[in-house]
């Protein structure tokens, strides 16, 4: 099997656009070879917009081949590794004449890179587990097929394609044979990327859009033949990758440990879900899945589907798939959004019992125009505060009787987390925007955003009346914490949280008393939360969920002489 019998015989010979930034190589003092405006513009740090992208990538692909083990002759860079499917199917297959396989159920980006270049498409099933047969995908491959397309994981079923099928292919097969890993670091599993350094036939495809985190960057690589590689440039756009993801992608591949521990957190919330959802009557099948997603199988697919959006969870209906029939996707969310869906997705089997018919759940009701007079003006509870000092300017948009659903932007990932789980768990909506010297000093962010919280809380609960007033509650968790809550009006904040260490996800721990003491302060409220625990982590949010619960209980309308919004 040589490399060259596979290419398009055309494009071996075919002489590529050189660009000015391609003709010159080597340090110079001043550009004047691309008609470039010499002043430019600078975007997020990014300060070299005005000039042409590096349109070899080397930088990249050098940093790349370090991480991997391999040469930068064996990378080509995509503006994602969507356009490194289109390009290899172009590279290989002739319009109208050739063909390629896929294993279906799996990634539509195949089918539509085939079509639009006119290129056949044969389907080969898998058995009922999804796992491929590359005896059966050699026995449909004819003449003209030029590729088959592997995906490991697979999208949309979660499964590895065995590394013994793949080489089977490479070897036997006189095509090439794409392996298109874009979930792989969600799997306990190095991957297939050495493969092309002993089958000259095999092209490995990564991508930066799933575990790295930076599908709007569009950032792909992969890996093959040099020969390969090479006509892979020649036929791709100049310069298919601008600065900015550049940029973005080195600076990605520097912050390893980020993406690492974001993975590993995904992956433990895939397999927290996987259990809670393996338990529901209703699912009659959870997946194994390594990678970002899970998929399950109902008897109802589209209600469900339709419930989840009506709740304002959008998920992927892959019922229509060969094979999946009854199936949803649902990709894992952080771990907040999770707990929805699994609580939603508890409801819908609750509520509707399947073949009955589900009413439509309305949403929440405006404010009704026929409400008796007499009642104050703020009857929705809910505020719009905004708070402007020198350093910093806060935006709270609360509202109390909600459906948990937050849009936070503090400038701090771990306080938006923060923010986020109280969201939830006291179904208040919650937007917060802050700006300001927020990623600078997070002591006057965080006083500011609890200041302005507060008093948004203050305002949203009015006069009070017709609400519990009181919340407590004390859930069991791996740490435990127990919250009390007057909303009565008096400032009191009682603290027993004894932190291990002094930082709390990058944040000093004494910072979380001052949080909530400021909160306090402002809305008016007593508030009383002693918690324990072995993990910092876990045990700031216990507090914030449990605050957030027993504040759920405290501002339940009890009275029905006052407009009830249901709970
Ligand atoms: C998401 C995904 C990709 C990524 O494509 P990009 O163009 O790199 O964003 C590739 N393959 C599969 C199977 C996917 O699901």
């Amino acid at each position: 099997m040589n490399i060259k019998d596979i290419i398009r015989k055309d494009l071996l010979e075919m002489q590529p656009y050189s660009s000015a930034r391609n003709e010159f190589e080597g340090n110079a003092r001043i550009f004047l070879d691309a008609n470039e405006n010499p002043y430019g513009a600078s975007f997020r740090g990014v300060t070299h917009l005005n000039r042409y992208p590096d349109p070899m990538q080397k930088e990249l692909k050098s940093r790349i081949a370090e991480l991997t083990n391999t040469d930068t002759t064996n990378i080509i860079v995509g503006n994602g590794s969507d356009e490194l499917l289109d390009l290899a199917v172009r590279a290989t297959s002739v319009p109208g004449g050739s063909n390629a396989i896929i294993v279906p159920p799996t990634y539509g980006m195949y089918s539509v890179a085939a079509a639009t270049n006119n290129v056949k498409i044969k389907e080969v099933l898998p058995d009922e587990n999804f796992n491929i047969d590359a005896d059966k995908i050699l026995e449909a491959a004819d003449k003209n097929t030029r590729i088959v397309f592997v995906c490991s994981p697979n999208n949309p079923t979660g499964n590895l394609a065995p590394e013994e099928e793949v080489t089977k292919l490479a070897e036997q097969f006189n095509g090439l044979v794409i392996v298109d890993e874009a979930y792989i670091d969600f799997a306990n599993n190095k991957g297939m990327a050495h493969l092309p350094q002993q089958y000259e036939n095999v092209f490995v495809m990564r991508t930066f859009s799933k575990a790295r985190g930076m599908a709007g960057a569009r950032l792909g690589f992969g890996f093959g033949h040099p020969e390969l590689i090479k006509v892979l440039n020649a036929i791709k756009m100049p310069y298919n990758v601008n600065n900015l993801t550049l940029e973005a992608g080195l600076s990605a591949l520097d912050r390893t440990g980020i993406y690492r521990s974001q993975t590993e957190r995904i992956i433990h919330s895939r397999e927290l879900l996987s259990a809670y959802l393996q338990k529901i009557k209703g699912i009659k099948k959870v997946y194994p899945s390594s990678a970002n997603f899970l998929l399950i199988k109902v008897d109802e697919p589209v209600k469900l589907y339709n419930y989840l959006l009506q709740q304002g969870i959008v998920v992927r209906d892959r019922s229509n798939m060969p094979l999946c029939s009854g199936c949803l996707r649902i990709t894992i969310g952080r771990e907040h959004e999770n707990e929805i869906l699994a609580e939603e997705i508890q409801n819908f089997f609750a509520e509707a019992k399947p073949g009955q018919q589900q009413a439509p759940q309305q949403p929440q009701p405006q404010q009704q125009p026929q409400q008796p007079q007499q009642q104050p003006q703020q009857q929705d509870h809910s505020s719009r505060t905004r708070r402007r000092t020198r350093e910093t300017d806060i935006l709270a948009d609360i509202r109390l009787h909600g459906r948990g659903i937050a849009d936070i932007q503090t400038g701090n990932g771990f306080l938006d987390h923060m923010l986020e789980l109280f969201t939830f768990h006291s179904k208040t909506d919650l937007l917060i925007r802050a700006s300001g010297d927020t990623h600078i000093d997070i002591h006057h962010t965080m006083e500011d955003i609890a200041i302005t919280l507060g008093k948004a809380l203050n305002s949203a609960l009015a006069d009070r009346k017709g609400m519990n007033r009181y919340g407590f509650l004390m859930p069991m968790d791996e740490s435990s914490a127990t919250v009390s809550i007057d909303t009565g009006g008096r400032s009191m904040l009682v603290w027993d949280v004894p932190f291990r260490n002094q930082n709390v996800g990058g944040i000093p721990a004494s910072m979380f008393s001052h949080f909530f003491r400021s909160l306090a302060d402002n809305a008016g409220f007593t508030i009383n939360i002693s918690a324990a625990g072995n993990d910092d982590h876990h045990l700031i949010e216990a507090v914030f969920k449990g605050f957030a619960r027993s504040l759920k209980q405290a501002v339940q309308i009890t009275d029905n002489r006052i407009q009830s919004t249901k709970a």
